[in-house]
């Protein structure tokens, strides 16, 4: 079989030290299982890069990354370099040329962890949120500058395709995981075209598969019953917007931006897709060896899983969770002492061989 090609972007602060562990275990794998071949290539592009040459990426940046299966990216962000750069000038073109238009993210309280809720033994399930349109447009702008009557307009751009091939996957996941219920996040009694719309469409695709459970929440009550009731829930579909704060409350409720992964996802295979730690660039720790990997080792699992190697994602995963029950070599943010390299190695010796 041809090795899966993975082009890797470290980035800046701590991406560079998880991003390195992740390499890690995939070597690791490639090791125990001969059926499992990859090569990456990395790049620099970074805040550093940006200094030297005015630019997030070079020119053909994106035809260089298009040749590649997967791209594994650490995190973006320096104080030398104003965030929105580093954000709209690197990540959203890629995002949004390699039409990754769903923002993955599990929201799985691990086995070993306590998270900061009570009764919440069996928090698991997923958030799909539409990663390319929606809320966050540029289309919009500001009317009448310096006067009493000043005011800004920010449009929010829902297409009938959009929506549908967001809703489709989130039915696709049901499926391919033996799941048996969507709930969708919405707010069409406030929001009157937009979210009407969004609610409109997810409901004709909804009742396309009629034999799944559909529940529809206002985004308000939902946010509380994700901190009331987690355990209710399996694909919560989300826009752009609501899924970019439902996924922070997410993590925040299974322990945190140290083990948030994520994936922008092209269903199609068509381009790349790129999977992701949740945290940035962590300034206020980085070059200290503290960071905590598993968000980016768990981001790499995610990587696997969409390649079809479901059983690679599943053995990362179990290796995970057999460090967290141990309790003995966890980074500061979980409590412990270990270094980001030491729990990088600890979870290679314990992938099943
Ligand atoms: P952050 O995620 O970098 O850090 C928030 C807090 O969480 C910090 O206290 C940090 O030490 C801690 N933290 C984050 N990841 C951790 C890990 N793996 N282990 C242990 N602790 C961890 O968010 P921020 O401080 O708001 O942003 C810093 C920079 O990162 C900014 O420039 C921001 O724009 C950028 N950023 C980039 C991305 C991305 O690359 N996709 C995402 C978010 C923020
Ligand atoms: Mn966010």
């Amino acid at each position: 079989m041809r090795a899966l090609n993975i082009a890797v972007l470290p980035g800046d602060g701590i991406g560079p030290e998880v991003t390195k562990e992740a390499i890690k275990v995939l070597q690791a794998l490639a090791d125990i299982d001969s059926t499992f071949t990859y090569e990456t290539k990395e790049f620099h592009w970074n805040s550093d890069y940006y200094l030297k040459t005015g630019q997030m990426m070079p020119e053909d940046g994106l035809e260089q990354l298009k040749t590649f299966d997967s791209i594994l990216f650490g995190a973006i962000g320096d104080n030398r370099v104003p965030d929105q750069i580093s954000v709209w000038d690197l990540i959203m073109p890629i995002r949004k040329n390699f039409q990754q238009y769903v923002n993955f993210r599990p929201i799985k309280l691990l086995k070993g962890l306590e998270g900061p809720l009570k009764n919440n033994a069996s928090i698991d399930f997923v958030i799909i949120r539409e990663n390319g349109e929606g809320e966050y447009s540029n289309v919009g702008g500001m009317m009448f500058q310096g006067e009493n009557r000043e005011m800004s307009v920010q449009n929010t751009i829902m297409t009938r395709q959009g929506v549908t091939q967001i809703a489709e996957f989130a039915y696709k996941y049901v499926r391919d995981h033996s799941l048996d219920k969507v709930t969708n996040a919405t707010k069409s009694n406030a929001i009157i075209h937009s979210m009407k719309f969004w609610d409109q469409v997810v409901e004709e695709t909804a009742k396309k598969h009629s034999d799944i459970s559909y529940e529809r929440y206002y985004i308000d009550a939902l946010a509380a019953y994700f901190v009331q009731r987690p355990e209710d829930f399996q694909v919560v579909l989300a826009s752009n917007l609501f899924g970019d704060i439902l996924s922070d409350l997410g993590s925040a409720i299974v322990g945190g931006l140290g083990l948030a992964p994520s994936g922008n996802i092209n269903p199609s295979h068509e381009y790349p897709s790129m999977f992701e730690a949740v945290h940035g660039s962590a300034p206020d720790i980085a070059g200290r060896g503290i960071a905590n990997p598993i968000a980016q080792i768990w981001s790499a699992a995610l990587l696997l899983e969409h390649i079809g190697r479901k059983d690679l994602h599943d053995n990362i995963l179990a290796a995970i969770e057999a460090l967290l029950v141990e309790r003995k070599i966890l980074t500061p943010d979980l409590g412990g002492t270990a270094t980001t390299v030491e729990v990088g190695d600890a979870i290679v010796e314990k992938l099943y061989k």
